[in-house]
């Protein structure tokens, strides 16, 4: 109820409309999502730890820029989860993988540290991991990686800052969960790869057999 009471007001303050055109009852209409040219083809990427690496698009329309500042920055619209999770399975479904390609892995999110957490509302990495989970009807794992230390905002920093900012950020609790599994890794966006690899790591050196990255957008192609 609480819930349904606070949607009332925010859609009162902020109603659906498309991000792109403005069009009524919707964050992202499927003209403006044609418009974003979701990959349809996928090279392996073994990134470090990384085994592979899946990104939806790169990150070159405003659009696509509008969209993942409104979901992640004020008004911090969390239901854009839904469309930007789709722009993810679209690409899947374009490049014919489906749920049989990861029936044995399990999903875990980039964790935000718990200040960040509080900041925001929520995970942005484990919102988009939720519509991932129930389309690949694999578990959604978020009590094993977990960010102990508080990073600064990674945008902020340049080269060798970004990697020492993250490095030792992470660690995994209840490591049993994880041996030997594969994994599907979830994160918004691949800026320089920095979060994710690091991510990548201590999951592989916490037991994991092997990582594989899932991103909405990529910066640039690798
Ligand atoms: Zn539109």
């Amino acid at each position: 109820m609480k819930d349904k009471l606070k949607r009332f007001f925010l859609d009162l303050l902020f109603p659906k409309t498309c991000f792109g055109c403005q069009k009524q009852e919707t964050y992202l209409c499927q003209d403006c999502e044609a418009i974003l040219e979701i990959s349809d083809i996928h090279k392996r990427l073994k990134i470090e730890q990384l085994s592979d690496l899946y990104f939806a698009l790169e990150h070159k329309k405003p659009l696509i820029k509008t969209l993942i500042s409104q979901f992640k920055y004020q008004p911090f619209v969390k239901e854009l989860a839904k469309p930007l999770s789709s722009l993810i399975i679209n690409h899947f479904k374009l490049i014919e993988k489906n749920r049989n390609d990861f029936k044995d892995f399990i999903i875990i999110p980039v964790p935000l540290h718990i200040k960040r957490l509080k900041w925001r509302g929520f995970n942005q990495a484990e919102e988009l991991a939720k519509h991932l989970s129930s389309f690949f009807e694999i578990p959604l794992i978020n009590n094993v990686l977990i960010k102990k230390h508080k990073t600064l905002v990674q945008t902020e920093l340049t080269g060798i800052k970004r990697e020492k900012n993250v490095l030792n950020a992470f660690q995994c609790e209840n490591k049993e969960i994880i041996k030997n599994k594969n994994i599907l890794l979830i994160d918004d966006i691949y800026i320089t790869g920095f979060t994710i690899k690091e991510c990548a790591r201590v999951l592989k050196n916490s037991g994991a057999k092997k990582v594989i990255g899932i991103v909405v957008v990529i910066t640039e192609p690798k």
